[in-house]
């Protein structure tokens, strides 16, 4: 990932740290502010803060959501949530639903190159 977007995860996740109370979104764990870089490659620990996206990559309302704030877009969720409720929802999507959340990013991609 760039510096640049790495900073601006970095002060999204410092934000929602302070509104939550430093409580994951979800398990209401004590998560701990370490980034990644200080893991060296390793696995992180759970309870490592992270950004949540709440509306992910297969949510069909997400590429329309750029106007809204941090707040409602993001949660903090500590890293074991976080990465939990990426397979979970990747298990229950239906493939179908898969091919027609990329052919709304490949209609917007068009549109932008327009
Ligand atoms: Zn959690």
């Amino acid at each position: 990932m760039c510096k640049k977007k790495n900073k601006v995860r970095q002060a999204r996740v410092l934000y929602l740290y302070s509104i939550q109370e430093g409580k994951c979104y979800y398990c209401g764990c004590h998560c701990s502010l370490l980034t990644h870089d200080q893991h060296e490659g390793k696995k992180p620990p759970d309870n490592m803060a992270t950004l949540e996206h709440l509306y992910d990559h297969w949510d069909l309302r997400r590429p329309f959501m750029d106007q809204l704030p941090d707040r409602v877009k993001f949660a903090m969720a500590c890293y074991k949530c976080n990465q939990q409720r990426g397979i979970d929802r990747f298990k229950k999507l239906e493939l179908q639903h898969r091919i027609r959340v990329f052919d709304i990013k490949q209609f917007l991609y068009a549109q932008s190159e327009k």
